[in-house]
């Protein structure tokens, strides 16, 4: 039994492999959404508004306060705020931890 087989690399002048798309909800690509984005990081001012945090010069990502799964208002600006990398990361996984152990 051989297991060293190293993929031949076929494809290298051919056609373009397929990558199936990625499946997106299709609430994050209606204009609505779009505008909601758009609006929280401009009204952020290149600022991220995590706690404590206030980085500049940085992505940012739009984000729910409330998320959506938990019944936040998808496009209330009252319900958005622009965060760093960082920060859209940190508070996803509370967001997370804290639905697995509230129910
Ligand atoms: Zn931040």
């Amino acid at each position: 039994m051989g297991l060293k087989t190293v993929g031949p690399r076929l494809h290298a002048a051919g056609p373009r492999v397929r990558v199936p798309p990625k499946v997106v909800d299709p609430h994050y690509q209606s204009d609505d959404h779009k505008a909601w984005r758009a609006a929280v990081i401009r009204r952020a001012a290149g600022r991220c508004q995590g706690p404590g945090c206030g980085k500049t010069g940085v992505r940012l990502f739009a984000d729910h306060i409330r998320e959506l799964v938990d019944g936040g208002a998808p496009f209330d600006l009252a319900n958005g705020q622009a965060l760093c990398g960082t920060c859209h990361t940190i508070k996803t996984a509370r967001a997370r931890k804290a639905r697995q152990q509230g129910g």
